[in-house]
């Protein structure tokens, strides 16, 4: 373990003490919520906290079994095994969190079942073995429910191995601490940003992909903090980011400069 400090993460409700209460139980995790809205951030706490190590996997639809679990590399004329993420933190009792898993084809995700129930157990057919989980290990999975096809959808079998999280942006006046402590700018400038984060979450267009996230509102004000005036850095930050569309972000460059236009 480190001695770095706890990664900076303000609770928005009981999900701390879930994820604890699931972790001593041994019983895997789903967390929900829009991207950027501090899924990452509060597993990274929570390792801090459990004093486990973390081992991330950002899924994606060309992962494979193999590359969660590993595979036989040619070394000379030699075959190696090297294990993947999950094994290792199999082996090791690591949290292992598995960004955006619907993003994972069906058959990847497969192998979670006997990890994720009572079992906790990893086969792993290419060696022949089954791995029992070293006390420790946590199995961490994320997804954005608004941001899926059915076909995505996670199948029931699967979720129903594991205790659920809702995450959700945070309420203004904590939004507004987290811009500010993460940017290093100061609260009005952070309540501005959120004033125009939560118009935007208010908007009902369709050109809009997501809405903005604590994420872009950070970025906004990181640029912000470089002396880029305030209006420029969201136009770059938070409108860019979230459509291509040319009449989606002149409506929403209009909305900043009206928020934002003169203050900064
Ligand atoms: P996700 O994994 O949901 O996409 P992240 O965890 O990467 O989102 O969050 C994006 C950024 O927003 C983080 O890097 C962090 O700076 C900030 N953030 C979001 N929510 C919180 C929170 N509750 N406490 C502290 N920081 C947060």
């Amino acid at each position: 373990m480190t001695t770095a400090a706890r990664p900076f993460y303000v609770p928005v409700g009981d999900e701390e003490q879930v994820f604890a209460a699931a972790y001593r139980q041994g019983l895997s995790l789903l967390l929900k919520g829009p991207t950027g809205c501090g899924k990452t951030r509060f597993v990274e706490a929570m390792a801090y906290d459990l004093q486990r190590p973390l081992i991330t996997v950002a899924c994606h639809d060309d992962l494979t079994t193999a590359d969660l679990v590993g595979r036989f590399l040619l070394e000379g004329g030699d075959t190696r095994w090297v294990d993947g993420p999950l094994t290792r933190a199999v082996r090791e009792g690591a949290i292992c969190y598995l960004d955006e898993v619907v993003e994972a084809r069906q058959d990847t995700t497969v192998v979670l079942h006997p990890l994720a129930d009572h079992r906790r157990q990893l086969p792993i057919e290419r060696l022949g073995t089954v791995l029992d989980a070293a006390p420790g290990f946590c199995l961490v999975v994320s997804y954005n429910p608004g941001y899926q096809s059915v076909l995505k959808d996670l199948k029931d079998s699967t979720r129903q191995r594991m205790v659920a999280i809702e995450l959700d942006f945070p309420p203004p006046d904590v939004e507004e601490k987290i811009v500010s402590h993460e940017a290093g700018v100061d609260h009005e400038v952070a309540a501005r940003l959120v004033q125009l984060g939560q118009l935007i979450r208010r908007l009902e267009t369709a050109g809009l992909r997501e809405v903005a996230s604590t994420r872009v509102l950070i970025a906004a004000a990181r640029l912000f903090a470089e002396g880029v005036p305030l209006a420029a850095a969201a136009r770059a930050a938070v409108a860019g980011p979230l459509t291509d569309d040319p009449v989606v972000t002149a409506g929403l460059h209009e909305l900043i400069d009206t928020y934002l236009g003169s203050a900064y």
